[in-house]
């Protein structure tokens, strides 16, 4: 089996975009509304001369823990808990919200290595966006803009200390 990458974040911060980004595909629905990925979606990651893993995208916590946001809240936190690493992905230009706060609570709760993904910072100054998430006190955290493919290698290797 392969080792497992899990994008965990709120809705709308550019977890899809990292899936596409890292599997090389379209199959995430990468969308401008919120909560538009509901399901896990499973795909594969084969960086050029080094071991693949797979990557499991989650529809994205919105705080909610009712009806269908409650469901993919669960799906989001089961795919978490079965990640060797789980990429918790932020939104640079937005800062820390209380979803981003609540998602973090929950995460140190499933003990699994962490690496802090600070996503859309193309653009604005990537070293202030990841001083505001410095209070969550995730020692492990980049800066990268999936979008346009900025920090892409240098995630990959963060990623690979943890596999
Ligand atoms: P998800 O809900 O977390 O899966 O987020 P999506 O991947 O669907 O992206 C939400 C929105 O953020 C889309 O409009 C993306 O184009 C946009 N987005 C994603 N990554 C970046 C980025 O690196 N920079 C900027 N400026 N926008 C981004
Ligand atoms: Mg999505």
């Amino acid at each position: 089996m392969l080792p497992l990458v899990a994008l965990v974040g709120r809705p709308n911060v550019g977890k899809s975009t990292l899936f596409n980004v890292l599997t090389r595909t379209r199959d995430a629905l990468v969308h401008d509304q919120p909560g538009v990925t509901r399901d896990r979606n499973y795909g594969v990651a084969r960086p050029e001369g080094r071991p693949p893993f797979a990557v499991v995208d989650t529809g994205g916590i919105a705080g909610q823990e009712e009806g269908l946001a409650g469901a993919t809240a669960r799906q989001a936190r089961a795919a978490a808990e079965e990640a060797d690493v789980v990429l918790f992905v932020v939104d640079g230009r937005e800062g820390p919200s209380a979803i981003d706060d609540e998602i973090l609570v929950w995460l140190r709760r499933t003990g699994r290595p962490t690496l802090l993904v600070v996503n859309k910072t193309d653009g604005i100054d990537a070293q202030q966006s990841l001083n505001e998430f410095a209070r969550y006190g995730l020692s492990d955290s980049i800066a990268v803009a999936a979008a346009h493919r900025q920090g892409l290698d240098a995630l990959l290797a963060r990623i690979y200390s943890h596999l």
